[in-house]
């Protein structure tokens, strides 16, 4: 099977609801343009120095998501483009890429990553601290970017009904955000699922799943 032939089977499991994220982040430019050339736009990094590079590198109308752990000092380097960051976890984050955006003149789009999964290495906050940065009177003030969901990762494991309940946990707190009157926000993400539980998170209410090794495999 071709990168083309996996784009186009994942494609076809999904339905027109959920989304697909390519994730790059261990693929060279020429293997996410050949991605590209399928007509698929939406790419996935997990590293800013590395995304930016691929941006500066490929064609201009790719949408790029961060997905992994984003630190505050490099945010001013995708700033100007990035498409949507899935990663923030602090209302620390949060005012610097409404700073960042606003130099830019421009609304960045974002998602609160949620920690469900019991792996210690996973980031992310809890639900308590997801709801404690939204009723914050600061974040109110932020402008420039706009909240469009949560994201989270399931515990790397065989357990399917583990995975199972840990991404019904996200989808409720999803429900949860969607029935609040949230400033700056339009909740309609809800970015779960990868690889090896994709299934799993549609059957869960996934809108947008990213995935990587199941296509570039
Ligand atoms: C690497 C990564 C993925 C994709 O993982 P695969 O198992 O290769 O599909 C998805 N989400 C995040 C946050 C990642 O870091």
């Amino acid at each position: 099977m071709s990168i083309s032939d996996n784009i186009r089977f994942i494609k076809s499991q999904l339905g027109e609801a959920v989304s697909l994220v390519v994730v790059s982040k261990y693929h060279t430019e020429a293997e996410i343009q050949q991605v590209y050339d399928t007509g698929h736009r939406i790419f996935g990094e997990n590293k800013i120095q590395d995304m930016t590079q691929k941006y500066h590198n490929l064609p201009k109308d790719i949408q790029w998501h961060m997905i992994g752990h984003t630190q505050s000092n490099k945010v001013k380097y995708m700033a100007p483009y990035v498409a949507l960051i899935h990663s923030v976890d602090s209302l620390k984050l949060l005012e610097e890429i409404n700073k960042q955006a606003i130099k830019h003149q421009r609304v960045i789009d974002y998602l609160f990553q949620i920690h469900i999964a019991q792996e210690e290495t996973k980031f992310g906050v809890s639900p308590e601290e997801l709801f404690s940065i939204i009723e914050n009177k600061n974040f109110a003030q932020l402008k420039n970017v706009r909240l469009r969901g949560i994201m989270g990762m399931a515990t790397n494991t065989d357990d399917t009904s583990q995975v199972r309940s840990e991404f019904s946990s996200l989808k409720e707190i999803y429900e949860q955000l969607k029935a609040r009157t949230i400033p700056h926000s339009h909740i309609d993400t809800l970015s779960m699922g990868m690889s090896g539980d994709y299934h799993l998170a549609i059957d869960c209410g996934s809108t947008m799943v990213r995935i990587g090794s199941a296509i570039f495999k």
